[in-house]
């Protein structure tokens, strides 16, 4: 939809696309709020201060979702969004962390052990150290698995020079798509990302 302005129940409003769902967001103009009036989207009768609005507050965290790699309680965690409402530095440090966590982090390896989005967001964990390795056993201990048992989780968080590599490439493309604003471009990207994945879980799977 386009932007416009008109009178709505006496009030001026002006009305603009809602960046979830690109139907229409009112913002009266007095009480300085925005609301999607769309009762299918996730920001449906969310109070919004129309100046961060015009910032890009929704922007971001369509931006954050779509980097996240666990869709869950999306409700709550674009309320967490707003609650915090980043600014440009701190949108720009939490993406990068969750893209960091995404290719490295040992316990993102498994869906089932990243934390939900929400939380993430409430808990500051863009702030936590990355756990990269499991920590190297010098002492044998009595719940060691049997010789010859390969525990999968150690080979799970193998790295060679070349995967290392495409980790990098991989960041830097996650990087320029969040700077490229045409659908056509992003999924472009995309594409390219997940044959640099592939090519990790090859390369992974070569050295096993
Ligand atoms: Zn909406």
């Amino acid at each position: 939809m386009e932007t416009g302005r008109g009178f709505i129940n006496g009030e001026l409003t002006i009305m603009k696309p809602c960046p979830l769902c690109q139907k229409e967001v009112r913002e009266s103009e007095n009480k300085k709020q925005i609301r999607c009036v769309n009762k299918g989207c996730t920001a449906s009768y969310l109070k919004i201060d129309a100046k961060k609005f015009n910032e890009g507050l929704l922007n971001g965290f369509v931006k954050f979702w779509e980097v996240y790699p666990r869709k869950t309680s999306k409700s709550n965690t674009l309320k967490a969004w707003i609650k915090l409402s980043p600014d440009t530095d701190l949108f720009t440090t939490i993406v990068k962390s969750v893209v960091a966590h995404k290719f490295e982090s040992v316990q993102w390896k498994n869906t089932q052990y990243i934390p939900y989005p929400d939380s993430w967001i409430r808990g500051r964990c863009w702030e936590n150290e990355i756990l990269r390795e499991e920590p190297v056993q010098s002492k044998p201990q009595f719940n060691q698995p049997p010789m010859g048992y390969t525990d999968k989780k150690q080979k799970d968080v193998q790295s060679t020079p070349r995967t290392k590599e495409l980790t990098k490439d991989i960041i830097q493309l996650t990087k320029v798509m969040l700077k490229v604003a045409g659908k056509k471009e992003k999924e472009k990207i995309l594409e390219q990302i997940a044959d640099k994945q592939t090519e990790i879980e090859r390369e992974l799977a070569r050295t096993d």
